[in-house]
């Protein structure tokens, strides 16, 4: 069966280019996966048969940029989108568990497929003759099936983040991972060690942004605390509590496929309980707890999210996440203000949605109950921001300079003063008006100095 991808007008334009001048060239990899899977891919790229200087003689008129052309890799813009050509290749010998030792240009495009890690990611395509499926990825497809190319405890042994990538398409397209694929998983992963921290990030993240998240994580525990040792202890470990029905580990991965798919969201559940086995005891009644939980799974996320070269927004907002975990959220106005206040609109959000999650996975809520409980909150949220309500200093009606204009002396009491000012607005007992607070302002100011 001939089947008809969609092509974009760049990717089209640079098969065009190289076939007119003899050359083969398809576009391969991920982009002929998800169009397979009705999925919009990330980008495209292409694979043809001309050299590294072939190409370049055939985009000479092309912008492109030339920062891969020793492996084989030459980047062509087309309407300011890049796409990346490279010339069939094989690898030579992997002695790193990372990079091959060599690169050999050929001119089959079988043999380029064949170095790719898996069969759904070993395909290449063009209009005029299909896909090219050598290893049987379109079967594969359908099975719903993450397979390695060959013999999979070879591929894991040249290339260690090919195990992680496996996990990762599996939880992202909600695949089971083959047998000896996975055998072979299992058995190799500890030549993870050899892999950098920044690409062990990148697909622990989308493994957990998946659809089969928990699914995945379940059934590779020791995978992914070969990469994150820090979680290990959650595993098994029971909560000895009428509140909870699943031991820690099983209660965090429920917690994950329980918040959005959002990469912060999803390393905070991953990581909220983190510190339970370390803050556990048990009452004379034999009750477990947990108490201060929630920092020492914070310090942790901190350690793990070092470790693994975070950006920095994302650390502190997983930290955050974390730590404030279990802190008290309502619907009243002077709550929501005082929260807003400690964490900004977004981040409350989250919150409201971390706390959801938490709760969903305890296994021992009424049905629907907790989400109930997040859909109040966030309206309840919403209608309060859309009154644009004061909750910082910045949009309090006075500044240090009106209370400097009303004789305030310069030095710490202004800040306080001001900080003292927002509490009365937040928790309704002043209007944020000049009229409201510059006597309240006077009055503790003569207080202050009565007091000295
Ligand atoms: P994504 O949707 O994340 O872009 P992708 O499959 O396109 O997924 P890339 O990292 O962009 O992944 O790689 C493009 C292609 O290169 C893959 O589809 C696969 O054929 C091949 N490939 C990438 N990484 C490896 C690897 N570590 N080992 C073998 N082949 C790889
Ligand atoms: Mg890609």
């Amino acid at each position: 069966m001939n089947v008809h991808l969609p092509l974009p007008p760049g990717a089209q334009f640079i098969l065009q280019r190289l076939c007119s001048l003899g050359h083969a060239a398809y576009v391969v990899g991920g982009c002929v996966r998800d169009c397979l899977l009705g999925r919009a891919p990330q980008d495209f790229d292409i694979c043809t048969s001309a050299l590294p200087e072939e190409m370049q003689a055939a985009f000479a008129d092309c912008h492109v940029i030339e920062t891969g052309l020793r492996h084989g890799t030459l980047t062509v813009m087309h309407d300011h989108i890049p796409y990346e050509v490279t010339t069939f290749r094989v690898d030579g010998e992997y002695t790193d568990h990372r990079h091959p030792d060599q690169v050999t240009f050929v001119r089959d495009v079988t043999a380029d497929l064949a170095r790719r890690d898996f069969t759904v990611n070993a395909m290449a395509y063009h209009p005029d003759t299909g896909v090219v499926d050598a290893f049987g990825g379109q079967e594969d497809l359908r099975l719903g099936v993450i397979r390695c190319v060959g013999e999979a405890e070879k591929r894991f042994e040249e290339d260690a983040l090919r195990i992680l990538r496996a996990l990762r398409f599996a939880s992202v397209y909600g695949f089971a991972i083959e047998e000896k694929t996975a055998a072979a998983a299992h058995a190799l992963r500890h030549t993870l060690k050899d892999v950098a921290a920044e690409r062990i990030r990148a697909e622990v993240t989308k493994l957990l942004c998946g659809s089969g998240a928990s699914k995945i994580l379940r059934a590779f525990r020791d995978v992914i605390f070969e990469v994150l040792p820090d979680l290990a202890p959650m595993a098994d470990f029971p909560q000895h509590n009428p509140h909870h029905l699943h031991d820690v580990w099983e209660h965090t991965l429920l917690s994950i496929d329980a918040v959005p798919p959002v990469e912060a969201l999803r390393w905070a559940m991953l990581l909220h309980d983190s510190g339970k086995p370390a803050a556990f005891f048990r009452d004379d009644a034999g009750v477990g707890h947990f108490y201060g939980h929630e920092k020492i799974s914070s310090d942790i996320a901190l350690k793990v999210m070092q470790a693994m070269k975070m950006d920095n927004a994302t650390l502190e907002r997983v930290t955050a996440l974390v730590k404030h975990h279990d802190i008290p959220l309502d619907t009243t106005r002077k709550i929501l203000l005082r929260r807003l206040n400690q964490f900004g609109a977004e981040m409350l959000h989250q919150l409201i949605d971390v706390q959801c999650a938490d709760r969903i996975a305890t296994g021992t809520r009424a049905p629907g109950q907790p989400e109930e409980e997040a859909a109040l909150l966030h309206q309840a949220l919403n209608d309060l921001l859309a009154q644009a309500p004061c909750y910082t200093l910045k949009t309090l009606a006075v500044d240090g300079r009106t209370l400097m204009a009303q004789g305030f002396p310069k030095g710490k009491i202004i800040g306080e003063t001001l900080q003292y000012l927002l509490e009365k607005v937040i928790d309704g007992e002043a209007e944020n008006t000049a009229e409201s607070l510059l006597p309240l302002a006077m009055t503790r100011l003569a207080k202050e100095e009565s007091s000295k």
